[in-house]
């Protein structure tokens, strides 16, 4: 785990004594990545293979997928969805950047991709029982926000007003903070309770995808959806498949993170660090593994850290 960079702060306050102009501006904002793990976790409930047994023997701790923007000039802060680890995962923001996780917003905003729990139960922190948040704006798809509408316990929530539905067509482009605006696209998935998006987020000088649950990449899809995007967090839920041994895999699709690879290949050596692999399943050896990271790396991927930080 890191915990960044005290040069990247001075460099803020820097430059923000030199009065204002855009560039100013464009440093103000911020993405921090906050968890790398699929839905489950690490350590995953019920799992007593060595994965999970060595990271609770380690106190290892690995949080769902999830990314957070910050305004450092508004103090303005938006999670990327709202996992069931949210507390320890705003704690992290507040510690890294400073804002976040205080009083009734503890967030100010959210986008959310879908309703697996790994991505927005989060929100049952939000209720009467923990903050009571003060009408958070929660940008969804309209059947994402139909779901939260319909359904105990998250209407409450919509009906207290301590969140405040932002519906969202598919492509538009909205602005959700000063300087940030977002898009949600449409991707395959599982889609029983809501439809499933992929977030592009484009801030005053950087362009970010998070697209952290996709069945395939098949039909050009990658290539629309990283297209003009400098930040891309994928969809990393297996390596090559055969991490999970007597699991129907078409039950559970998703593109392996050699696939991807060999599709981005060219890409990776030309742009290092341009795709950041995300939502690693716990038994996912790219997790751990110490030569299959270096070989990531050498080729030109990386497996997104809690706590890595870009200037948006
Ligand atoms: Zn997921
Ligand atoms: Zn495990």
């Amino acid at each position: 785990m890191i915990r960044l960079l005290p040069v990247f702060l001075l460099l803020l306050v820097q430059v923000g004594c030199q009065g204002t102009d855009l560039r100013e501006v464009s440093l103000d904002i911020e993405l921090v990545v906050l968890g790398i793990a699929q839905d489950g976790g690490v350590p995953h409930l019920g799992c007593q293979k060595e994965c999970c047994i060595d990271a609770r023997r380690d106190g290892i701790r690995l949080g769902p997928a999830c990314l957070a923007i910050v305004n450092h000039r508004s103090g303005k802060t938006m999670l990327i969805e709202a996992t069931p680890a949210i507390e320890e995962q705003l704690s992290l923001l507040r510690e890294i950047t400073g804002f976040g996780n205080e009083g009734r917003h503890a967030v100010d905003s959210l986008l959310l991709t879908h309703a697996h729990i790994g991505h927005y139960t989060g929100l049952i922190h939000f209720g009467r029982e923990v903050a009571s948040t003060d009408a958070i704006d929660v940008y969804c798809t309209e059947r994402m926000s139909d779901f939260l509408r319909q359904n105990g316990p998250w209407s409450q929530l919509v009906e207290l007003k301590q969140i405040v539905l932002r519906t969202v067509e598919f492509g538009d482009l909205t602005e959700v903070m000063g300087g940030v605006k977002v898009a949600a696209i449409a991707v395959k998935h599982r889609d029983e309770f809501s439809d499933t998006v992929a977030w592009r987020i484009e801030g005053p000088t950087k362009t970010v995808l998070f697209c952290p649950d996709i069945d395939s990449w098949d039909g050009g899809v990658l290539e629309k959806l990283i297209e003009g995007v400098d930040i891309c967090y994928l969809d990393a839920t297996f390596y090559d498949g055969r991490e999970l041994p007597g699991r129907d895999l078409s039950e559970i699709p998703h593109p392996p993170m050699v696939v991807t690879m060999e599709r981005l290949q060219e890409a990776a050596f030309r742009e290092p660090g341009r795709f950041r692999f995300i939502h690693l399943n716990h038994t996912n050896p790219a997790l751990r593994d110490a030569t299959i990271r270096d070989e990531l790396r050498n080729r030109g991927f990386r497996v997104a850290e809690p706590g890595e930080r870009f200037r948006l």
